[in-house]
C-alpha cells in the first residue's frame, strides 16, 4: 500500500538519483525540497492526491509535485522514478549510501573510473585509481575505507525503528484472521535491541492453514523461503532493502514458554535452563518440566510440565521475578531485584526540537500544539547554532529574535510550558558556539557534537567534560554523534563521562531517532551506575518524530533506566528547579 514514508523516501531518492545523473540543480532542489515539505506538512497528502490546488498549498509542493504524488497514490510510484531508477545501476545506490560520499563525487566515479558497485570502489581504493579524481586525498579516502568496512560490518542487520513497525503490522493483520488465539513477536525485536536480525513470529490457533496462507500472501512479501502449515519463512520487502520474517505456529498451552524461548537472549536462556536443572528441571520451547533420564523429549512422552503457558509462570517456578524482555541479556538481571523501569508513558517533557528557523519543519506554535496533544507538561525550543551552517542554524542576532518570538508563544499558547533554549554545538576543543552572555539567556542548554566525530578517545573525552563542566549546560545530546550501522562516532571513556556529568547535574541524553540512539544501552547502565541522569529526547524535526520516544524508552529499559533518574519524566515544577539551577 502507498505510504507516506514511501512516497518521502522516493522523492528523496529522486533527488540523489537526478544529481547522480547530472540534472539541473533547480529539479534535484525542488524534488529535496519537496520531501522536506511533505515530513512537514500538516495535512496527510495521499489523503488529498486528488486534490492538486490543496497540495499546491504546501509551501514546497509545485505542480509537477503535485502530479507526482496522485501518481504515486495511484500504482505506488511514478513513471520518472521507475526510468531513472533504470538508469542507475542497483550498485551504485549502494555506493551513494556510504557516509562521506555525496551524489557529486558517486557521479565522478561512475563516469571517470567507471565504477558501479561497493567492491567496483574497494579495488578503485587498492588499485590507487581512485586518487586519480580531484579533491581525493589520501584521508578522504582513508574515511571512505573506514566508512564501507564499518557498513559492512553491520549491513545485515535492521534498524529497530524500520523493523517495529513491520512486525506491529503483521501481527495486527495476522491477528485478524479466524482461528487465531494468540500472537507475538519476539527475538531482539521484543528485547528492544537498536538493530534486528530477522522478525521472528509466533501464533496459537485451530487454524494453521489459514495463518500461514495469509502470511505468505501479505502484502510486500518478496520471495517465500520456506512454507509450510507450521512454520514459514519470507522475504519482505522494507524501504530500499529486504528482511526475513519467519511464522511459527506453537502450541496454545505452551504459548508462553515458547515465547520465552524465542525472545531470547540465547544466553539468557541459557542462564535459565542451568538454573531449571539445578532445581532438577529441565526447560524448553515446550516449558519446564521434571528432570529425567530419558532420552526421548518430555513433551513427547505426554510428562505434565511444572510450567508452560505464561511467562510469568515459568519464572516463578524458577523461583525468579518476570524478566522485561529488555533485561535479559545475561548482564545480571537474575541475580538480585530488577529496577522498576521507565515506561513510556512516564514522558512528560519534550526537551530537544527544532522548529522551521533552523532545520525542522515546524513553527514554534505547531510544535508546542503537537506537544501538548502528546500530554506534555514542557516543550524545549532548542534549534540549532551558528557553526551548523547546512541545518541553517541561528548567528546571535537570528538567535535573540528567535528567544522573543518563543516567549511571545509561550503566553500565547495554553496549557505547556515552551522553553527557549538552544542546541549549542560543542566544538572541537570543547567550547561552545555561542559566548556564556546568551546562553544565560536560555532557559535550556543542549550542548551536542555535530564535527569532528572521527576525533581520538582521549580529545573526545576531555571536549565533552569541556561542555559537561560549563555552569550553563544542562543536557548533553547525542553525546558520541553515532549513526547506527552508519558512522561510529566518539569513543569517549564514557566512565569519565558519566562521573563529570553526575558531579555537575548535567543530563546525558538518549537521543530516541532510531537512527542514533545515542546514548547506547550499556552507556545508560554506566551513566546510572555514576549517578547521572538521563535525557530521553526525539529530537524533533516533523510532528512524526514524537513517535520515536518509543525507542528511546527501550534503550533506557535496556540500560535499567527508571522514571525518576530520566529528566523527561519529572513533574513542571521539579524540571523548573533543575533547569534554573543552572541560571
Ligand atoms: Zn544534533
Ligand atoms: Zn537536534
Amino acid at each position: 500500500m502507498p505510504s507516506k514514508s514511501e512516497l518521502i523516501e522516493k522523492l528523496e531518492q529522486m533527488a540523489s538519483m537526478l544529481e547522480l545523473t547530472g540534472a539541473n540543480r533547480f529539479k534535484v532542489n525542488a524534488y529535496a525540497k519537496a520531501a522536506r515539505a511533505i515530513k512537514g506538512a500538516s495535512i496527510d497528502v495521499l489523503e488529498h492526491a486528488g486534490d492538486p490546488k490543496k497540495l499546491e498549498e504546501i509551501d514546497g509542493v509545485g505542480k509537477s509535485i503535485a502530479e507526482k504524488i496522485a501518481e504515486y497514490a495511484h500504482s505506488g510510484t511514478f513513471d520518472e522514478f521507475e526510468e531513472l531508477r533504470a538508469e542507475v545501476p542497483d550498485g551504485l545506490i549502494r555506493v551513494m549510501s556510504i557516509p562521506g560520499l555525496g551524489p557529486k563525487t558517486v557521479r565522478l566515479m561512475w563516469t571517470d573510473l567507471k565504477i558501479e558497485t561497493v567492491d567496483d570502489l574497494k579495488k578503485a581504493i587498492d588499485d590507487g585509481s581512485l586518487e586519480d579524481l580531484p579533491r581525493m586525498g589520501k584521508k578522504t579516502i582513508a574515511n571512505i575505507k573506514d566508512a564501507i568496512e564499518f557498513s559492512e560490518k553491520s549491513g545485515e542487520r535492521t534498524p529497530i525503528g524500520r523493523a517495529m513497525p513491520l512486525a506491529e503490522e503483521l501481527v495486527e493483520d495476522l491477528r485478524e484472521v479466524k482461528g487465531v488465539k494468540q500472537i507475538a513477536y519476539a527475538g531482539s525485536l521484543r528485547r528492544g535491541a537498536e538493530t534486528i536480525g530477522d522478525i521472528d513470529i509466533l501464533i496459537s490457533t485451530s487454524d494453521s492453514k489459514a495463518a500461514h496462507e495469509a502470511f505468505a500472501g501479505h502484502e510486500g512479501v518478496e520471495k517465500i523461503l520456506v512454507s509450510g502449515e507450521t512454520k514459514s519463512s519470507v522475504r519482505m520487502k522494507l524501504g530500499r532493502r529486504q528482511i526475513q520474517v519467519d511464522l511459527r505456529t506453537v502450541d496454545h498451552n505452551a504459548f508462553g514458554a515458547a515465547l520465552m524461548y524465542f525472545t531470547g537472549s540465547k544466553e539468557h536462556n541459557v542462564r535459565l535452563r542451568e538454573r531449571a536443572l539445578k532445581k532438577g528441571l529441565t526447560l524448553n520451547e515446550y516449558g519446564l518440566f521434571p528432570e529425567d533420564d530419558e532420552d526421548t523429549p518430555p513433551q513427547q512422552r505426554g510428562v505434565k510440565p511444572v510450567a508452560c503457558d505464561t511467562e510469568e509462570k515459568i519464572y516463578n517456578a524458577l523461583d525468579l521475578q518476570w524478566v522485561p524482555p529488555e533485561l535479559r541479556e545475561d548482564r545480571g538481571e537474575l541475580k538480585g531485584e530488577l529496577p522498576d523501569l521507565i515506561e513510556l508513558d512516564d514522558i512528560r517533557a519534550e526537551l530537544h526540537a527544532h522548529t522551521t528557523a533552523s532545520d525542522g519543519a515546524m513553527s514554534i506554535r505547531e510544535l508546542a500544539e503537537h506537544a501538548k496533544h502528546r500530554g506534555f507538561h514542557t516543550i524545549a525550543v532548542t534549534d540549532h547554532s551558528k557553526s551548523s551552517v547546512i541545518a541553517n542554524g541561528l548567528d546571535e542576532k537570528r538567535l535573540r529574535k528567535h528567544i522573543e518570538a518563543v516567549r511571545a508563544a509561550n503566553e500565547e499558547v495554553k496549557g505547556i510550558t515552551i522553553l527557549a533554549g538552544s542546541e549549542v554545538d560543542i566544538l572541537a576543543d570543547g567550547t561552545l558556539d555561542y559566548d556564556d552572555e546568551l546562553l544565560a539567556e536560555l532557559d535550556i542548554v543542549v550542548a551536542s557534537p555535530h564535527t569532528g566525530l572521527s576525533q581520538d578517545p582521549k580529545k573526545a573525552t576531555s571536549r565533552l567534560i569541556k561542555a559537561i563542566e560549563h555552569p550553563l549546560v544542562h543536557i548533553i545530546g547525542h553525546p558520541t554523534g553515532r549513526i547506527v550501522g552508519k558512522r561510529e562516532g566518539l569513543s569517549p571513556d564514557i566512565g569519565a563521562i558519566a562521573e563529570a556529568a553526575a558531579e555537575h547535574s548535567v543530563a546525558l541524553e538518549i537521543n530516541a531517532n532510531w537512527r542514533r540512539l545515542d546514548l547506547r544501552d550499556l552507556h545508560v547502565a554506566i551513566a546510572l551506575e555514576a549517578g547521572a541522569s538521563i535525557a530521553i529526547d526525539c529530537d524533533v524535526h516533523a510532528a512524526s518524530d514524537y513517535d520515536q520516544v518509543r525507542y528511546g524508552v527501550l534503550t533506557g529499559r535496556r540500560g535499567g533506566l527508571t522514571a525518576p533518574s530520566c529528566v523527561n519524566t519529572w513533574t513542571a515544577a521539579k524540571l523548573q528547579k533543575w533547569l534554573k539551577s543552572k541560571r
